[in-house]
């Protein structure tokens, strides 16, 4: 038999599939959804908005009604453009397919999102990959400004809050990562609805900036739905790579639907946040782990006297799913993550893990 793996390209052949694990029946703390759904009556409006919707057609290809609802509620300022994608993986994609080429580096303090270094690395693009600072896991102001002098990025992602970590990096030294940076940063504020902090006031400023959020962990991981707010001629640029149609009509249906009832979500963001820090004052009186303070809806601890896959696995066998971070980075030792759910889900990973560790 011909060995037709042979075409595949080698970038892609020596990547690793990222591995996403079944849920099933079990409590769900590994993917930083939010638990929450919306109450009875919405969701009868909002079947109303659905059936409306003409599934024989083509969605809006600019959806433009839901930018228009997007710019009031997030107070988008008018100079700048959107640009939405079918979660904000695409548009990751996005940005690597339209700034790849040879010696194109993309740069990424680590550990960070999975993602950045999997896309660049599928488009064949060099990715430079620069270690935070143990054990707060602060960005190196001095090794960030040293790598990309020495690798000349032509883009530079930085997720803000950090996933696995879960700190916001000194605002200071994200300034001077703007000026200092060649080409674009992305300031990526997937967890910007449990920290309350954002960059967008200072797109006006940089010319460089560009801001990534999703509504994944907002309560909306089902409709796959990012945004990418920057400068026109950046965004009209990276419109030539984004596939027409990108965002069906039912996502862009129901983000519109939701937007006008932004209060609830608002209110589901202030439990959870009320919620992580009960989650991590009980977890930080544990012995046996060590927790870092969260600004995002997830905590990241380490196993002190059983591994990181031991506790994994003590806590699958009473039904939770959590993250096991052991491996993903050297930082990252025995380490795992824990998403805040209802509060009940958090009483049942508490008790689960107190007879784990
Ligand atoms: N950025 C960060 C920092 C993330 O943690 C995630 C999801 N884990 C994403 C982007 C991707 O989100 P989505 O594709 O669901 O919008």
């Amino acid at each position: 038999m011909k060995d037709m793996k042979q075409w595949i390209n080698p970038a892609v052949r020596s990547l690793r599939a990222y591995h996403v694990p079944a849920g099933g029946n079990m409590i769900k703390l590994d993917a930083m959804e939010n638990p929450y759904t919306w109450p009875a009556s919405l969701k009868k409006e909002w079947h109303a908005v659905l059936d409306a919707v003409a599934l024989n057609r083509y969605p809006d290809p600019d959806a433009s009604g839901l930018k228009e609802r997007l710019r009031a509620v997030m107070a988008i300022p008018a100079g700048t453009a959107i640009m939405l994608g079918n979660g904000s993986d695409e548009l990751i994609q996005v940005l690597d397919i339209a700034l790849a080429g040879t010696g194109r580096t993309c740069l990424a303090p680590e550990p960070g999102f999975a993602m950045y270094r999997q896309i660049a690395q599928s488009l064949s693009m060099e990715y430079c990959g620069v270690p935070l600072v143990p054990p707060d896991f602060s960005l190196d102001r001095e090794a960030m400004v040293a790598a990309m002098e020495e690798v000349q990025p032509a883009l530079v992602f930085i997720a803000w809050p950090n996933n696995p970590t879960g700190n916001l990096f000194a605002r200071e030294t994200l300034r001077e990562v703007l000026r200092r940076a060649p080409g674009l940063v992305v300031i990526d504020e997937a967890y910007h609805a449990f920290s309350g902090q954002s960059f967008v006031p200072l797109l006006a400023e940089f010319e460089n900036l560009l801001i990534m959020r999703t509504f994944s962990k907002s309560g909306l991981a089902g409709i796959r739905l990012g945004y990418l707010l920057g400068p026109v001629a950046i965004l009209e640029e990276l419109e030539k790579v984004r596939l027409p149609y990108n965002i069906n009509s039912l996502t862009q249906a129901t983000a519109a639907f939701i937007l006008s009832y932004y209060g609830i979500l608002e209110e589901q963001f202030r439990r959870i946040c009320a919620d992580r820090a009960n989650l991590f004052a009980q977890m930080d009186r544990l012995h046996g782990i060590k927790t870092w303070p969260s600004d995002a809806n997830f905590i990241l601890f380490r196993t002190l006297n059983r591994t990181a896959a031991e506790v994994f696995a003590g806590l699958r066998r009473q039904g939770i799913l959590i993250k096991n971070l052991h491996g993903a980075h050297p930082l990252l030792e025995n380490c795992l993550r824990v998403t805040v759910g209802t509060e009940e889900e958090n009483r049942s990973f508490l008790e689960g893990l107190k007879q784990c560790v």
